[in-house]
Order: structure tokens, then C-alpha cells, then sequence
């Protein structure tokens, strides 16, 4: 299915070489306003460049980059916040100075900027840090320091480039916590480059996968998952193996089975995709006793791998 929301941002057919290299063939992207979109893809697959043409850093040699469905412009840059996947602070700087200088830089004046900065200092548990120098914190706190410049001056839309890493688990679980609240109160739209899936299965809506400059899927998570589970469902039951998998016939494909003895087995069936599961539930009960079933899960991790093997081949 098809999002009808109103796009943020639309790439149409972007080409970008580098001397003989082609880092994006012909790639084009539709990210809607309000989503959490997952940039997904393995090393070397393109996804910075991308995000760097959309931050305004590098040009298209062909095709289309439209913001809000226009052609992206200088001015555009300042409702675009970026957390670039290769950190930049000033080392010798102080901290507090440093995220109020590049607070600045984003058109922000200087007392909305430190009235800002206090709050999300507080916030992130960086408030005792404002007079220490960068080269003392840590790398998880240089990364909130970034964070937070990257989001301080209200973008409509945000780029983050591996946000969570360098991140020790509760810290991670705040940042993912403050991107979903960036996007259900403030309505900002994010554009998530990450290798981290869980973090993916717990943040995106849509997400796109690109594979050597190409992409090979984009879509809804739900939609995604739904069709890489192809029916799948795991069903565990009691009765003869033998009679039920005969009695099966083309109602389903069988894909794997367990048996745990005492007439218990476990496998995963594939049900035809329009054949509810609470019919195949119904006419199973019929057949043995069904101790447990249920759709399979299938994590983006497996979407992911499962896509790339496909291009792959
Ligand atoms: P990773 O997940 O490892 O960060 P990526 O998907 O972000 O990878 P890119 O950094 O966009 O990949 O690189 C795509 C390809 O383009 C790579 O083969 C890279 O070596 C090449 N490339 C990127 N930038 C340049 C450049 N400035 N000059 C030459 N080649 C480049």
C-alpha cells in the first residue's frame, strides 16, 4: 500500500558518480511528512551520499532533489537539522560556547539559543558539562552535545546518520525515546540512517534499502513485513504428524517441523495469503489439538537480508 501523507521529500532518478565509481544509480525516494524513514543499506551502498545531497553538502549529477515539493534550495538548509555519521565538535572549545556558536550559525539569537540549550542540557544530562572542554567528555556525551545541536533549532526535517552509536543501551533507549517525540509533538520528519535493525523495527514507519546505488525496496515497515511473512504462521500442535501433514494437502506449504516426542510438533506452515488465519485455525482444531498458533514475526533484520540475497542473485 501506497502512503497518500504529502511528501517532505522526493528523489526522482538521482545519479551521483565519483571518477569511474557510480555511489547512486538512478535512485528515487518518497519520504512523507511525520515519518520516522529508515535509510537502510550494507557499507558502501550509498546512503551517505544521499543523505549528504539532501543536506546540501553534495549535488546530484542528474535527476531530482524536491523539499516539500520544490526544488531543494540554499534556503531550505535552515529547516534541515543533521547529525553527520562522523562527529565534528571543535576539541579545544568549551562546550556550552560551542553548541551556542553553532546554535547561531542556524539563525538562532543568543538568548533563545542558551534558553534552549539549558533545557536540553537538562534534559539529556549534560547540564554539568556547559564549562568543560570538548575533548573531555565522553564519546556517548559528545554524542548528545551533537544531538542536540542538530535538533535545536526546531527543523522540519531531521537527517541522522548512525544517531545510536557510540551510545551504551540507556542512553540509546533516551535518544530513540526523544526522535519519537520530535515526531509525534513537533511533527518533524526524520530521515534515519542506521545498521542498527532493532533500532528500526522500534523507530520507523517507512524505510528504503539501497544495495550498491541502487535502491531494492522501500515501503511501509507493516506493509514490508507483511509481505516478507508470506503466511507464515508457526503452529504447534498435538496429533499424528504423519495424518496432519497427508490431511494438509495444498491448504499450506509446510516450511520446517519439530517434533518434541509425545505426539508434539512444532513447524511453520505458509497459508495461502488470503486465507485468514482464523480459518485455517478453525479447520486445524478439527484435525488435532492445537496447543499454540500464531503469524510469524518477522523481524526488518530478515527483511533486510532476505532483499539483498534476492539482489544478490
Ligand atoms: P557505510 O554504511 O559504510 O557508511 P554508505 O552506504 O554510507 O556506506 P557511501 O559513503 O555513500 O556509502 O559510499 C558509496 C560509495 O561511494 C562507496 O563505494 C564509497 O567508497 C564511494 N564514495 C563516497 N564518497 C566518495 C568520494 N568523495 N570520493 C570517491 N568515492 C566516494
Amino acid at each position: 500500500m501506497t502512503s497518500t501523507k504529502p511528501l517532505a521529500l522526493c528523489l526522482t532518478d538521482v545519479f551521483k558518480q565519483y571518477g569511474d565509481h557510480v555511489a547512486l544509480d538512478g535512485v528515487s525516494l518518497n519520504v512523507p511528512e511525520g515519518s520516522i524513514f529508515g535509510l537502510l543499506g550494507p557499507n558502501g551502498a550509498g546512503k551517505t551520499t544521499l543523505i549528504r545531497m539532501v543536506a546540501g553538502i553534495t549535488a546530484p549529477d542528474s535527476g531530482r532533489v524536491e523539499f516539500y515539493g520544490s526544488n531543494l534550495i540554499d534556503e531550505d538548509l535552515n529547516n534541515i537539522g543533521y547529525l553527520p555519521e562522523e562527529r565534528g565538535l571543535y576539541k579545544n572549545m568549551r562546550v556550552g560556547e560551542q553548541a551556542l556558536y553553532f546554535a547561531q550559525l542556524r539563525g538562532m539569537d543568543y538568548h533563545e539559543a542558551k534558553s534552549e540549550l539549558t533545557t536540553w542540557f537538562e534534559r539529556l544530562e549534560v547540564d554539568g558539562w556547559w564549562d568543560r572542554e570538548v575533548s573531555d567528555l565522553s564519546k556517548g556525551m559528545a554524542q548528545k552535545v551533537q544531538f542536540i545541536v542538530s535538533i535545536l533549532h526546531k527543523p522540519k526535517f531531521l537527517i541522522l546518520d548512525e544517531p545510536l552509536s557510540g551510545f551504551d543501551p540507556i542512553n540509546a533507549a533516551r535518544i530513540k525515546t526523544e526522535i519519537k517525540r520530535l515526531r509525534d509533538e513537533n511533527g518533524t520528519t526524520v530521515l534515519l540512517s542506521t545498521h542498527d535493525m532493532s533500532s528500526v523495527d522500534e523507530l520507523c514507519d517507512h524505510v528504503a534499502l539501497v544495495n550498491q546505488g541502487k535502491k531494492i525496496l522501500e515501503g511501509e515497515v507493516s506493509t514490508l513485513r507483511e509481505n516478507a511473512r508470506a503466511g507464515r504462521i508457526d503452529f504447534k500442535f498435538r496429533g499424528n504428524l504423519i495424518a496432519f501433514t497427508a490431511a494438509l494437502g495444498a491448504s499450506a506449504i509446510l516450511h520446517s517441523v519439530h517434533s518434541y516426542g509425545d505426539n508434539v510438533n512444532e513447524m511453520v506452515l505458509g497459508i495461502p495469503t488470503n486465507t485468514p488465519i482464523e480459518k485455517f485455525l478453525k479447520w486445524a482444531t478439527s484435525e488435532v489439538d492445537v496447543l499454540s498458533c500464531s503469524p510469524r514475526k518477522i523481524s526488518m533484520d530478515e527483511v533486510f537480508l532476505r532483499a539483498v540475497n534476492k539482489a544478490k542473485r
